[in-house]
């Protein structure tokens, strides 16, 4: 069991395939061009798999892959396999804008993938087409149908911006509730790379727009989940992650790895530590060693509150959010 240094199991790994993304969203990353990570820097599948083989050992049992867009990685289905062959039992996970999913999903559910988070900002094409800054939302329509089609449990995640789609918080909710998956609004958490003048709603400002149609109930959380669950009054039940409230950090049980080999405590902080060497020279001892390391000095809380604007220098794109 792996425990951190405030005494938290951690047994959950985020892994980031690509900082790469087909979309430039406007609360994740700058519209300027920007270099990106060239790919030989980057770990291959065969060696950020050594890695996640060896946390899953010390016992991580969930993973999710993200990035960046992480459909937009070669062969992502084999790596998806490659886990799944490794453990059937692992709760293996994806978050996808779902552009790219029409053609993919039937090979991930078949590598082994069991869930899918799609991010879904907007209803309307041209509010979607300014948040991604590209025309975007017909084929991430299709993308949510296909993954549904094909049996993946498919969950949406919306990011609320003020004056731009929190007029259509309700709408989300129907779509979702319409297709019996659920929703998970996530407030929008400030960081460097953000376009200038941004503002998110806070959680209760988003729970204010749901109870504009519906009585709603507070469930609570599950597990170590950071969302907290709601319940309409028809019985749907929706969710709300408010990093501005510090309640999930007391048990956070997560960790992430970048597609650098980075290692990366906590979404907010800076701190990181890298396995790429001890990986690279099939050193896994000295890799986990290295986890080991990241997870005593793992941060006891991020520092979003609802006070100030407090910003993370954080590259949500790089750590897969
Ligand atoms: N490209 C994929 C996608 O769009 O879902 C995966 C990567 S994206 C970084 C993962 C999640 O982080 C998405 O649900 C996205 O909405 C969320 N996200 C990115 N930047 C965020 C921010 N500044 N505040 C809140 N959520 C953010």
């Amino acid at each position: 069991m792996l425990i951190d240094g405030h005494n938290r199991k951690v047994n959950y790994l985020r892994v980031s395939v690509t900082e790469r993304c087909n979309f430039r969203c406007q609360y994740c990353m700058p519209d300027k061009p920007f270099s990106w990570v060239p790919k030989e820097n980057l770990l291959s599948f065969e060696e950020l798999f050594l890695f996640i083989k060896a946390a899953m050992d010390e016992g991580i049992d969930k993973v999710r892959i993200t990035g960046g867009e992480p459909l937009l990685r070669e062969d992502l289905d084999k790596f998806i396999a490659m886990i799944y062959n490794h453990n059937p039992e692992v709760d293996l996970a994806l978050t996808t804008n779902g552009y790219l999913l029409p053609r993919v999903a039937q090979k991930l559910k078949d590598a082994g993938l069991k869930r899918l988070n799609i991010s879904l900002d907007s209803l309307k094409p041209e509010v979607a087409q300014q948040i991604a800054q590209k025309d975007v939302l017909k084929d991430v329509l299709k993308g949510i149908e296909k993954a549904l089609e094909v049996g993946l449990k498919v969950k949406i995640n919306m990011v609320p911006l003020k004056g731009i789609n929190d007029n259509e918080i309700v709408d989300i909710l129907d779509f979702s509730k319409e297709r019996n998956i659920e929703v998970r609004f996530i407030e929008y958490m400030e960081n460097a790379l953000a376009k200038d003048d941004l503002k998110g709603l806070l959680g209760k400002e988003i729970l204010e727009k749901v109870k504009e149609k519906y009585t709603i109930t507070k469930v609570g959380r599950e597990g170590a989940s950071p969302s907290f669950s709601y319940l309409t009054d028809e019985g749907y039940k929706f969710g709300l992650i408010d990093p501005h409230k510090h309640d999930f950090c007391e048990d956070c049980n997560r960790i992430r790895l970048t597609a650098e080999g980075n290692l990366i405590p906590c979404l907010y902080f800076d701190e990181a530590l890298s396995i790429k060497e001890a990986v690279q020279a099939g050193d896994i001892p000295k890799a986990v060693e290295v986890l080991k390391t990241v997870l005593k000095d793992k941060p006891k809380e991020n520092r979003w509150n609802d006070e100030d604007s407090e910003q993370s220098s954080r590259a949500f794109y790089e750590t897969g959010g």
